[in-house]
């Protein structure tokens, strides 16, 4: 028998409630905030993310799913949102509208990791892109967003931390003292710590090992060592943040490894959970439409991951509204009421009330029985003394009450039972 690969899950009709949920949370604060949506291709020319995402990361060495078609271009499964985004926004010429861009998408996401409770070889994000603009009140914008959004759902006991990691013109220097921080630790550091020494050594802040939590717990900040500009920047949305109220912890050791990833950083965890299980992760990216030869342009984003989200709103037992969509369904005795109760259950779908028919050949009371297993509220029974009478049972199967009403007025009386 096959079974769902490795890594991905089916979403069943149950779990449903909890993505419509999430999805009309998510649309909800996107349009609020005035950001349309984006639907890239789920694959892409593999290219893009070995540019887009970064040649040495994770996700470029070991993780994607890139694969020749049968013409013989190498495409990738889409990993990650932010370098999809960037393409379409040169592709279309996007840098010719009023800036920033404000974007937003749901899309599917495709990693080789290892599975583990809240990764997925396929999972799903909701990601939100601001191009064009680096402000800093745009980044306060994209973070308030995030906390918003989180906020929105009921999800409760969140830590937002932030943190500004420089850019070109600081990081270079920083990164010096910080080499200079690690030599004399190397032999204590973990293997792959001491590999990134060289070649990323922003991720040592990050690194999950016990050993190399304690040195990084005294290595030296980033915002200690930012520019002016950056510096400007960096006050300034830690203002903009306190004004609006969005409560933030300064995270000294949250980086990204990448040269293209500028200033803010930032990220949204549960209270349960360690380092690996941030429910939204962003920043800005101020060179990356450059590394995919467009011209200079800001930009800042953050993606939420969908399964994280449903996990959390679970554990915290947010109120998700109940989704069982059917009112009713007609049951019948004969062939004739068959007829009859074909045109009926056709007859309330399009007066607007989702019905369904009984299965064909049971007894009444299997029928009813069938009714009662699904939850559906109300049932309409036709046999040949309606037929006769040119009526219907109606049954209000929670209450176990029935009468008689005549055909022509039962989708009325549904719809006043329904939305009263
Ligand atoms: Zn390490
Ligand atoms: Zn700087």
């Amino acid at each position: 028998m096959y079974r769902a690969p490795r890594g991905t899950a089916d979403i069943l009709p149950e779990e449903q409630r909890y993505w419509h949920y999430l999805e009309a949370g998510a649309r909800a604060v996107a349009q609020r905030y005035g950001y349309g949506r984006l639907e890239t291709p789920v694959f892409e020319n593999t290219g893009l993310f070995v540019r887009g995402v970064g040649q040495g990361t994770d996700i470029v060495e070991k993780e994607m799913y890139s694969f020749d078609d049968r013409g013989g271009d190498s495409l990738t499964l889409r990993p990650e949102g932010t370098a999809p985004a960037c393409r379409a926004y040169l592709e279309h010429g996007m840098r010719n509208l009023p800036q920033p861009v404000r974007l937003y998408y749901f899309s599917p996401a495709f990693r080789y990791e290892r599975p583990q409770a809240g990764r997925f070889r396929q999972h799903h994000q909701f990601g939100v892109e601001a191009l064009g603009d680096g402000d800093p009140s745009v980044d306060a914008e994209v973070v308030e967003m995030a906390w918003q959004l989180m906020n929105g759902l009921g999800l409760t006991d969140l830590t937002l931390l932030v943190n500004s990691i420089g850019d070109p013109q600081c990081r270079p220097a920083y990164l010096e003292h910080l080499k200079d921080y690690y030599k004399p630790l190397a032999e204590r550091l973990c293997q792959d710590c001491k590999e990134r020494l060289e070649r990323s050594p922003l991720r040592l802040l990050d690194c999950k090992q016990p050993t190399c939590i304690i040195m990084a717990q005294e290595a030296p900040q980033t915002v200690d060592h930012l520019c002016p500009e950056c510096r400007d920047h960096w006050k300034k949305l830690l203002g903009y943040l306190q004004k609006l109220d969005v409560p933030f912890r300064v995270e000294p050791r949250l980086v990204r490894g990448l040269d293209y990833y500028t200033r803010t950083v930032f990220e949204i965890h549960p209270a349960e959970e360690g380092g690996q299980s941030a429910l939204c992760a962003g920043g800005r990216y101020d060179g990356l439409i450059q590394e995919l030869d467009g011209p200079p342009t800001p930009g800042i984003g953050f993606a939420a991951g969908m399964e994280r989200m449903v996990l959390n709103l679970k554990r915290q037992e947010v109120p998700v509204p109940d989704e069982y969509f059917v009112k009713a369904i007609v049951a019948y005795l004969g062939d004739d009421a068959k007829e009859t109760a074909i045109s009926l259950a056709s007859q309330l779908r399009s007066k607007g009330i989702a019905t369904i028919l009984a299965p064909a050949g049971r007894s009444l009371k299997a029928q009813m029985r069938y009714a009662n297993s699904l939850g559906i509220p109300y049932a309409l029974i036709l046999g040949d003394d309606e037929i006769k009478n040119g009526s219907v049972v109606l049954r209000d199967m929670t209450q176990g009450e029935q009468r008689e009403i005549q055909l022509q007025s039962i989708a009325e009386e549904l719809d006043n039972l329904i939305t009263s």
